[in-house]
């Protein structure tokens, strides 16, 4: 197995998650693999930031479905559980509203009082939730496991017994509201589409499954923040004989007859591939990483038509201050509705904001010295689709997320205690890390841009090139980026005929 892999050089483009997952396992199958990062560290968007004494992640604050994790390790010849400390979190975030919060738990009898406590009367609605989308997620989920490169998998089997549960037509939040009945309850299981960059009253309803996967598997914190996986995945390539390049971005994918045959260096090095693995983000993937021409499908054209995430604007602050906050906190705007409308619709986020305020420090002692905290605030705003010219609202914008800070949060002297601040709006996220249009979550996630309809793992335009990332088939979110890692190594080792053992045979 080893001799025929070992003769074929993968190399792949960018070391975040679905790069990295594609990396560990083709190197521990005998490929010959190397990694081009353009940044002087790994992990991409599932990085790490580290100002004075405080660290933090960049994007990526939990993990779902962590067995998707342990396995994508195991098939790469480690034990996630032994490179890392994973903490399970208890309760798993609260959710402000103007006059009430709920915090969110994965025991049932426990939610089922916390909602009693907050929306009397609507408690028993929760068994409801839980039966409908346990069901929901065990016909959907392994339809989100298989590679799309082919049509014909629209018309699996499985895929046919799955249809009944897609919800076609509904949202996220007619789904949950048609099960809880109140509109607040309701954001407690739809708030969630926001991890897609969607509106919860236009992501399609099947991701009624991301609240199920919450309060059914829990969400996880590893010590040292979620960047220890990317960290971890590399050393596990590494480990496995990878070569990771940090500072080497590629320039150019270079094709001949339609075929990828290796990449080019900004530098100008040449590195021949038998094939190629793009994780940089897909929109600025196919605009600038192949000679004009070449795409004749994935043109500049075709990707303004596609919709879509929503963008980011982020203040990692670093303070000299404990506070008293949980691990994960969502406060909605006032008026949620035309907050997410304001965001989604392309129009300038005003000052009625909803905001994530992560204080990690809590649970971690090892992102911020004793008494201090590493702060992480996220705040939604539309993407740079939007006529919204941030070079001149950055500071102001800065004022309106300190001022909601102040006045939403027990932070009142935050201002006095910050030591270190960083900011990455939808500018920084499109310049500095190269993500089209500044659309932090990649193409939306609608149902005519997923499956065969998203951009191929195996790409369809370019023969020995794979997709990985949440740009790709499945989509975005840690645990698909990581099945996207995994369904490209797997066809690359069958298109070489190297066997391989996988939990997901589906390629
Ligand atoms: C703010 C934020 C919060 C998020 N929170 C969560 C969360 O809590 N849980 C969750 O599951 N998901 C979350 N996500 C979504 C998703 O899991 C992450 O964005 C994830 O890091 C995306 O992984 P990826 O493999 O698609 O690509 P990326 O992380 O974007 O990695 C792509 C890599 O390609 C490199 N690259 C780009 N161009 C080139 C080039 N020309 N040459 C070489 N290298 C190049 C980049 O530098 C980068 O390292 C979040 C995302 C964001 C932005």
């Amino acid at each position: 197995m080893a001799e025929q892999a070992e003769k074929k050089h993968v190399v792949v483009i960018g070391a975040g998650p679905g790069g990295l997952t594609a990396a560990m396992i083709l190197a521990h199958r005998g490929f010959r693999v190397t990694v081009c990062e353009a940044q002087p560290h790994v992990g991409g968007r599932n990085g790490a930031i580290r100002l004075g004494p405080y660290t933090f992640d960049i994007g990526p604050t939990f993990l779902m479905l962590k067995d998707i994790l342990d396995e994508v390790f195991r098939e790469a010849g480690g034990d996630a559980d032994k490179a890392m400390d994973m903490r399970r979190l208890e309760p798993m975030y609260r959710l402000q509203y103007q006059d009430k919060y709920i915090e969110t738990s994965t025991d049932h009898e426990k939610m089922k009082s916390e909602i009693a406590r907050v929306f009397p009367g609507h408690e028993n609605r929760y068994d409801k939730f839980f039966k409908q989308e346990q069901t929901r997620f065990r016909y959907l989920f392994p339809c989100l496991q298989k590679s799309y490169h082919r049509f014909r998998t629209m018309f699996a089997p499985d895929m046919i017994k799955a249809l009944p549960y897609i919800a076609a037509g509904k949202s996220l939040f007619d789904v949950m509201y048609g099960i809880f009945g109140n509109r607040d309850l309701a954001l407690t299981f739809t708030f969630q589409a926001k991890y897609l960059g969607m509106s919860p009253w236009e992501c399609p309803g099947l991701f009624s499954i991301i609240p199920y996967i919450e309060h059914g598997f829990g969400i996880y914190h590893p010590i040292g923040g979620l960047s220890r996986i990317s960290e971890t995945m590399a050393d596990q390539a590494r480990a496995n004989g990878a070569e990771i390049r940090l500072s080497a971005p590629v320039e150019k994918i270079i094709v001949k007859d339609r075929r990828a045959k290796g990449v080019r260096l900004a530098g100008g090095e040449v590195i021949e591939a038998d094939d190629v693995v793009i994780n940089a983000d897909f929109g600025y993937a196919a605009q600038n990483l192949f000679e004009p021409g070449v795409l004749r499908k994935w043109t500049p054209q075709k990707l303004q038509k596609m919709r879509l995430s929503c963008s980011i604007f982020m203040m990692y602050l670093g303070v000299d201050k404990s506070y008293d906050l949980p691990h994960h906190t969502v406060f909605f705007a006032k008026d949620y509705r035309r907050n997410v409308e304001d965001v989604f619709h392309l129009r300038d986020p005003g000052t009625d904001i909803s905001f994530y305020v992560r204080n990690a420090s809590l649970t971690d002692p090892t992102l911020a010295p004793p008494g201090h905290s590493a702060l992480y605030v996220l705040v939604p705003v539309a993407n740079l689709r939007a006529p919204v010219d941030w070079a001149a609202k950055r500071d102001s914008f800065r004022e309106v997320v300190l001022k909601n800070i102040e006045e939403r949060t027990p932070m009142k002297d935050i201002r006095s205690h910050i030591r270190e601040e960083k900011i990455i709006g939808p500018r920084e996220w499109r310049d500095d890390l190269n993500v089209y249009e500044g659309a932090t979550f990649n193409l939306a996630h609608n149902l005519t841009q997923m499956l065969y309809f998203r951009p191929r793992n195996k790409f369809e335009e370019v023969g020995n090139c794979y997709l990985v990332g949440g740009g790709t088939h499945p989509g975005s979110g840690l645990p698909t980026i990581y099945e996207s890692g995994r369904i490209a190594a797997n066809l690359i080792a069958r298109s070489h005929q190297v066997p391989f053992v996988s939990g997901n045979l589906e390629v």
